[in-house]
């Protein structure tokens, strides 16, 4: 590898682009064994993790005892779509015009570049110091729940530490302290059969779950009236909002910034898939509605199934889907001042955010361990067509990561 700091970052990048590791199916064997050996050639041995057939995680560590600092990335990438839409073909990994063009470049191979860098850059100052463990960790699995990467890792105390960067992409400026939880529920309406022509002798499970579907809403604004977020997140909720606004703004959408505040400090309600009836001249006996909910930390998941149970009660039954709880890094965590403080450094205004997905953080958070989602890219480019992440994002956050590592230990 030769030229500049930038030049390097742009070409490991790209690099890790051409390797196609779309999940579904998730293989990443490839991916995997292209970091494996480009450690190797500066002299760090990795160990590898497999807990599903073609998912490997691979581990670096370097330095010895505590305080224990994890770098994590994840390998796979979403597919890339209709390929035809693509400007330059999705696996392409160009560089042109001070960007990285190509699948997974912003989501996120360009923060796997510079926790690559950074580790092999301090690596060896680190192993000679004694104060302290750095970890790599890059782990399969992300784009679908992490349980065959983060998660089965960190359940079985492989990839445990004091704290953790998650190199997501924030943008340089921004860093991530928070995550919404999930609430993903079935409702589910039964009703009686009877021939189409004369209803009344029928129970309509179809117009039972409307009135279900109407009350739900009711339920989730009246819990959203009572939402007090945690006072460290106040200001992160209003930074996520001017961040989608300005993404929402772009795509045309009349929204203010207080909408944004108000979905992203809230529960969410999306209706998202509804199936029910099986003949127009039948009176439905069953109807489902598949609703999706993200929860903001200071509310349960529990708790919202909860209150809809009982709201719907005689209209429909609650079922779970899926939930994850909501977590949070306060900011008061050394971890956290010290990424701000990096930012700050180069001159930018330190912003942090919340995100209304998941990553693989809320793994380590939910284990006890303060992490911060910090890494190259947009938010707004994740999955999309002609993503990128830009040269100048790759560096400063490889400045921000070295600065933060280096004071860490
Ligand atoms: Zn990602």
């Amino acid at each position: 590898m030769r030229g500049n700091l930038g030049d390097q970052l742009a070409e490991l990048t790209s690099r890790l682009v051409q390797i196609d590791s779309t999940n579904p199916p998730g293989d990443v064997t490839g991916v995997v064994g292209f970091i494996r050996d480009w450690l190797s050639a500066r002299g760090f041995s990795s160990s590898i993790y497999e807990y599903v057939k073609g998912k490997p995680n691979l581990i670096a560590k370097v330095g010895d005892g505590r305080p224990i600092l994890i770098l994590n990335g994840h390998t796979d990438v979403v597919p890339p779509g209709d390929s035809s839409r693509w400007t330059y073909p999705p696996f392409s990994g160009r560089v042109i015009e001070g960007k990285v063009y190509g699948r997974g470049s912003t989501d996120m191979k360009g923060g796997l570049a510079v926790i690559m860098m950074v580790f092999a850059e301090l690596g060896h100052v680190i192993e000679g110091k004694g104060s302290g463990t750095l970890v790599f960790s890059a782990t399969a699995d992300e784009e679908v729940g992490g349980h065959a990467g983060v998660e089965a890792l960190v359940k079985g105390n492989v990839l445990v530490g004091d704290a953790a960067i998650v190199a997501e992409p924030t943008g340089f400026s921004r860093y991530c302290i928070a995550e919404k939880g999930l609430s993903q529920v079935r409702l589910v309406a039964r009703g009686r059969p009877a021939h189409g022509s004369l209803p009344v002798l029928g129970d309509n499970a179809i117009m039972k779950l409307i009135k279900a579907i109407e009350a739900a809403q009711g339920i989730i604004e009246e819990v959203n009236r009572g939402v007090k977020l945690p006072q460290d997140l106040v200001e992160a909720v209003d930074n996520s909002a001017r961040v989608y606004l300005e993404g929402a703004l772009r795509g045309g959408l009349r929204l203010s910034e207080a909408d944004l505040r108000g979905v992203i400090g809230s529960v969410s309600f999306n209706p998202g898939v509804i199936r029910g009836g099986s003949k127009i001249n039948m009176v439905p006996d069953y109807a489902e509605l598949e609703l999706d909910m993200r929860v903001p930390p200071g509310v349960s998941p529990g708790s919202v199934i909860g209150r809809l149970r009982e709201g719907l009660r005689g209209l429909a039954d609650v079922e779970v889907i899926d939930t994850s709880e909501p977590n949070y890094t306060p900011t008061g965590e050394r971890i956290v001042q010290l990424i701000h403080e990096g930012i700050a450094r180069l001159n930018a205004e330190p912003k942090p955010i919340i995100m209304t997905g998941a990553t693989d953080g809320r793994y380590f958070r939910l284990r006890g361990i303060p992490t911060v989602i910090y890494g190259p890219g947009e938010l707004t480019l994740a999955h999309t067509y002609d993503e990128y992440v830009t040269i100048n994002d790759l560096v400063n956050t490889y400045n921000v990561m070295r600065y933060t590592i280096e004071k860490y230990f």
